[in-house]
């Protein structure tokens, strides 16, 4: 007991080292998706993101794009509640049996134009989950994808320069 006490007094922290606020890839990534969404969409991006079956490893990478580091909706695009106002669906995991329905009602519920981001490995086709008699598939299942972010989980830089791509030329 009395070394693990001192282990845990004299011992390096166990996490990991926040990102670099001046990362260069970070900096020019935002930077020209800044210009991209004003010049394509003039006003706002909003994404509405469905769960349809992840670890949540997906999830907490999402999560880190809204945080003061990278702080998405310094660029006009954020996340919101119902698909009715939203312009991209952002789904993550292998789309669960259980979760087929509430994602083609998601997408079904969305105004065109829309698109649909599937985020990480298993959206692209189950995955480590593939197989299973709980998983229909990768995303393309359920809804027509136009982009795929892949890793896993895919960092908060790959997020931001899936986005930038999504938006196409004028994010050059
Ligand atoms: S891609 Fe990796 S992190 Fe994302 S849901 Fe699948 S296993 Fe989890």
């Amino acid at each position: 007991m009395r070394k693990h006490l001192f282990q845990s007094i004299l011992g390096r922290p166990v996490t990991e080292a926040p990102p670099r606020l001046d990362d260069p890839e970070l900096a020019a990534a935002a930077a020209r998706l800044d210009r991209a969404t004003k010049a394509r969409l003039g006003r706002s991006l909003a994404i509405r993101m469905v769960d349809a079956g992840s670890c949540n490893g997906c999830e907490l990478e999402i999560h880190a794009i809204n945080n003061s580091v990278y702080d998405l909706e310094r660029f006009g695009i954020r996340f919101v509640a119902s698909p009715r106002h939203a312009d991209v669906l952002m789904v993550t995991g292998p789309v669960t049996a259980n979760m087929r329905e509430a994602l083609e009602r998601t997408h079904a519920a969305m105004p065109a134009p829309k698109w649909v981001v599937a985020v990480g490995d298993c959206a692209i086709d189950g995955g480590l989950f593939a197989g299973s008699y709980a998983v229909v598939g990768g995303v393309a299942a359920v809804a027509p994808v136009d982009l795929h972010v892949r890793g896993c989980p895919p960092n908060p830089t790959a997020l931001l320069k899936g986005l930038l791509s999504l938006l196409g030329p004028a994010a050059g």
